[in-house]
């Protein structure tokens, strides 16, 4: 079990790095939404992963606070969390979710939520940190949609934003889905720059516009991508953020269920170093959040996860 909860001890925007990568994670991440094409499963074996074969340890792994209701109203509405909140979205809501809707399900979530909040936390305090969850960015501010109850990225970001932790932020989501909830919530908003590629004819059908949307054809190999992915970093460092949110999408591989971008492993892990380079040399702390990841195998999905990690790592060292 992992050990630290709550805050970073020292939570100083701007203060140097620690030795060492948090992770954060709950074993509670491992939800039961029955059988499903989302298999929350991959939250604790990327965790167990990284603790058998890296030198990340126990103390490096935090659980993660709830998100608070009042935190999650600071993007949803009202009328949609008390919808939740007393388990009553109607049939056509929940089909929209492609979730079941039980108490255990929305603390989950909400937990996870939470967690991506407590990443940005000592993301802030150490420069980088991993959330081994999170990335739900088919949430919009009145609905959820795509498996995404809440929208973890856009909470962590209001919260902080609250605190005057953080004022211009970017989101760099490379999942293969567009983020449309992200590019909904803030697409009336200069601060929050949304970048994302994805697979253009694919879920969502709806794209609401975000700041940066690059949609590429199905059959997209490793090249073109990361010819795309060049692109669009300085886009990204231009809005000079002081935070960076990072979804990781393990779903552009090439053997995903859910999309067909024809990333391989390789391809992937040059995807995530990039990424983590482009934004260490900016000097921007980074949260680095899961997001999708459906391949045939389980364990494919997990290897994705598990090298974006340990490029973070070698970026942390
Ligand atoms: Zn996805």
């Amino acid at each position: 079990m992992p050990r630290q909860t709550g805050r970073p001890p020292e939570f100083t925007a701007g203060s140097s790095r620690s030795p060492a990568l948090k992770l954060v994670f709950s074993p509670r991440y491992a939800i039961d939404i029955g059988p499903h094409v989302f298999l929350t499963e991959k939250y604790h074996r990327i965790h167990d992963r990284m603790l058998a074969t890296t030198h990340l340890v126990l103390d490096d792994v935090v659980v993660p606070e709830t998100a608070s209701w009042d935190q999650l109203a600071l993007v949803h509405t009202d009328d949609y969390l008390d919808k939740v909140r007393a388990l009553t979205l109607s049939f056509a809501e929940i089909l929209e979710l492609e979730l079941p809707l039980t108490a255990p399900i929305v603390e989950g979530f909400r937990l996870m939520a939470g967690g991506t909040l407590t990443t940005a936390r000592f993301s802030l305090a150490d420069g980088i940190a991993v959330h081994v969850g999170g990335g739900f960015h088919h949430a919009f501010a009145n609905h959820g949609e795509g498996f995404c109850l809440f929208n973890d990225v856009a909470v962590a970001i209001e919260v902080l934003r609250l605190e005057d932790a953080v004022s211009c932020v970017a989101v760099v989501d490379l999942d293969v889905h567009h983020g449309n909830g992200t590019a909904m919530i803030y697409g009336q908003d200069p601060a929050v720059f949304t970048c994302s590629i994805h697979e253009q004819h694919n879920y969502p059908v709806f794209k609401p516009r975000g700041s940066l949307d690059i949609g590429l054809p199905a059959g997209t190999d490793d090249t073109r991508y990361l010819e795309k992915l060049e692109t669009a970093l300085p886009s990204v460092m231009a809005h000079a953020p002081d935070l960076v949110f990072y979804l990781a999408g393990a779903d552009p591989f090439e053997d995903d269920q859910l999309g067909n971008i024809n990333l391989t492993k390789a391809g992937l892990r040059r995807r995530d170093r990039r990424v983590l380079g482009a934004v260490r040399d900016a000097g921007i702390p980074l949260v680095v959040v899961a997001a999708g990841g459906y391949a045939r195998q389980l364990t494919d999905t997990v290897d994705i996860h598990v090298a974006t990690i340990e490029e973070a790592l070698a970026v942390e060292q």
